[in-house]
């Protein structure tokens, strides 16, 4: 099989992006109104939604902790995402990364404020293209605090890698798939604490710290992405609250005019 090229000799990714560049990310807060907390987020052309319901008492009770809560994820790749038709439901790969995200996710959280609960996050994949557990936990992130659920910090995730003997980070399927390692990480943005970590290929010790280190700097890159548009919501619901309020007092205003004039 022919080698796709990878970087140009300009040093240009195919989508012409530089080494430490992320695709675009459009992060939507609560976009859906019966879970406790949620988000939609179009990172490049993944398209992913994350719910989150709960505290709630975990159920079946053999799971309750007398301690803290236990955090469940179930990421699901719905089987348009993909190029190739997947068959629906879940497999290894889903379970697997369920499984990561989950005990990232339980690192977060303050679990020991809610004993004997459950916390339920469920990820959504409706488009793929490299990248989806970690667009996956960005947006739980999102969604835990959308449902109010105090976390020591939002979490952050991004993958990189090496393509062309080249460090990266956030790569597209091509270079997932063409590449020669894949190091998806997520970390808590104010202590760079490591959530998660995996890593497919190979990388020397060198350039495994120095994709780790362009890794924490994207994370903190997202993490104000995550802030700014929690920030955007609740600011826009404050907004409307004192518009609201404001015009309650207006025509409390008027009626009492209206009442002295009579
Ligand atoms: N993929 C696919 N079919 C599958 C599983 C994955 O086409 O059944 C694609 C999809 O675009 C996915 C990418 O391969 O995003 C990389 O998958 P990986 O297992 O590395 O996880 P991800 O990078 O999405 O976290």
């Amino acid at each position: 099989m022919e080698k796709i090229k990878l970087i140009d000799e300009k040093g240009k990714r195919i989508d012409g992006r530089g080494a430490k560049d992320l695709r675009p990310i459009k992060i939507k807060v609560h976009p859906l109104n019966r879970a406790d907390g949620s988000c939609y987020i179009e990172w490049g052309t993944n398209k992913v939604i994350a719910s989150v319901y709960g505290p709630k008492e975990a159920q079946p009770k053999h799971l309750q902790d007398p301690l803290r809560a236990i955090v469940r994820c179930n990421y699901d790749m719905a089987s348009f995402s993909v190029d190739e038709r997947k068959r629906p439901g879940p497999d290894r790969r889903s379970s697997e990364i369920s499984k990561v995200i989950g005990e990232a996710l339980e690192n977060a959280v303050l679990t020991n404020l809610f004993p004997r609960t459950m916390i339920e996050v469920n990820i959504e994949v409706l488009e793929a293209d490299a990248g989806t557990r970690c667009t996956g936990l960005t947006a739980a992130g999102i969604a835990l605090a959308d449902a109010g659920i105090p976390m020591r910090d939002i979490p952050a995730a991004c993958a990189g890698g090496k393509v062309d003997g080249k460090i990266v980070v956030d790569l597209r399927k091509e270079e997932d798939q063409a590449g020669d390692a894949d190091l998806p990480i997520a970390i808590l943005p104010r202590t760079k604490e490591i959530l998660l970590m995996q890593m497919d290929g190979d990388l020397s010790e060198k350039e495994f710290y120095e994709l780790l280190d362009l890794l924490a700097d994207a994370c903190i890159n997202i993490s104000e992405m995550q802030k700014k548009a929690l920030l955007d919501r609740y600011k826009q619901e404050e907004d409307v609250e004192e518009d609201k309020e404001t015009e309650g007092k207006k025509t409390e205003n008027k009626e009492i005019k209206k009442e002295e004039e009579e």
